[in-house]
């Protein structure tokens, strides 16, 4: 197991988020296998699972950076000023190597420390092995549960998507928008409860709830162009 520095190349190889769509839809189910994993080493409060997905391309040069603009949005955009900057990856997706290696490559990047954590070498061989063996590493990876919302039940994160910016906006709505057929889960942390079987013997059990969504705006993919398009500012 292998912990690789940051290259675009990878964030580029991420499924578009229609074909993550459907990957999702045929495997959801297998990712409590992923949520025992961190039950059990006692991480799910700290790391979830994410589907892995990109909306646009990024150059050699960038990094795609969350920023805080207001207590009520997130943004994502491309970022070429921060490779000198304390940067932060927050998501991780596994690729195992031609030698039959598990490298572990971030993806996405915050600037704030915070509790800033990684799981370690030993859960992370885990997770990648059961990724593997599921035939999941391409689907799913995983992600710090860094941010503090959505602040309460009601609500959740929506991230939408504006192409010509090439940023992600993830704000707290309504859980209203879950009627809308566009919307995908696209994160889940675990949580661990537990139960009594017939024997009388503790049994440990975790089940998924969905903390954030994804929406893309206008007409859907494959529309969506698999290289930048607009302006990169300097
Ligand atoms: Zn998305």
């Amino acid at each position: 197991m292998k912990i690789s520095d940051y290259n675009a190349e990878v964030f580029n190889n991420l499924n578009p988020f229609h074909m993550a769509k459907t990957e999702l839809a045929q495997k959801k189910e297998k990712i409590i296998e992923i949520g025992k994993i961190l039950c059990e080493n006692g991480i799910n409060e700290r790391v979830g699972i994410c589907l892995l997905h990109n909306h646009f391309n990024l150059f050699d040069n960038e990094l795609l950076v969350e920023q805080y603009i207001n207590s009520n949005l997130i943004e994502l955009s491309p970022r070429r000023d921060c490779f000198d900057q304390a940067t932060y990856p927050y998501m991780w997706r596994v690729i195992r190597s031609d030698a039959g290696e598990f490298v572990w490559y971030p993806v996405e990047f915050t600037l704030i420390k915070g509790d800033y954590y990684l799981p370690n070498n030993n859960t992370l061989s885990l997770i990648a092995q059961s990724l593997y063996v599921l035939n999941l590493t391409d689907v799913f990876g995983i992600s710090i549960l860094h941010r503090e919302f959505p602040p309460d039940e009601n609500t959740l994160t929506l991230e939408t998507t504006d192409l010509e910016r090439r940023t992600l906006s993830i704000q707290v709505v309504s859980k209203e928008v879950l009627l809308d057929d566009d919307v995908s889960e696209t994160l889940w942390k675990f949580f661990e409860t537990d139960n009594y079987s017939i024997s009388g013997a503790c049994e440990r059990h975790c089940y998924s709830h969905c903390v954030a969504h994804c929406r893309t705006h206008g007409s859907q993919e494959p529309s969506v162009p698999q290289y930048p398009l607009c302006h990169i500012p300097e």
